[in-house]
């Protein structure tokens, strides 16, 4: 009896370890994922940080804000390639790309209406817009 009675004790001993062994893998777990998503928190804060440094230092030479704006200038280049091959057309305000179905620019707000049109099919061949390329 007596060593049944050891044996059962040990069995719970062991049974607690086990127990605490698998409480443990999932504190850790749990905290892996933690940090996980803290770390994902602070990378957003550097994003946030980063444009916001860009945003204030714009015309900065240094070498990642130069980077920005000539990567920048590439997007805008190309959404404006892209505008042209789909038929939509800029904002005569602020030159944003709005798509053709779109009565506002989503930029700046300026009522986009029938005029703009006009100045495309009707005036196209009095000015030429050929280089309206924005360099600075
Ligand atoms: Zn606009």
């Amino acid at each position: 009896m007596d060593f049944f009675d050891k044996l059962g004790d040990r069995l719970i001993e062991v049974g607690k370890e086990v127990s605490d062994r698998a409480k443990d893998v999932s504190d850790s777990t749990r905290m892996q994922y933690e940090i996980r998503k803290k770390k994902q928190e602070l990378e957003d804060i550097y994003k946030q940080l980063g444009k916001k440094y860009y945003e204030d230092n714009k015309d900065s030479a240094d070498d990642q804000i130069t980077a920005i704006r000539e990567t920048l200038a590439e997007i805008e280049d190309m959404e404006v390639k892209v505008a042209a091959f789909k038929g939509d057309r800029r904002c005569t305000k602020c030159g944003a790309v709005v798509p053709m179905d779109s009565g506002y620019c989503n930029k700046c707000g300026a009522k986009l209406d029938e005029s703009i049109f006009e100045d495309e099919s009707e005036e196209a061949g009095e000015t030429e817009e050929t280089e309206e390329v924005t360099e600075d």
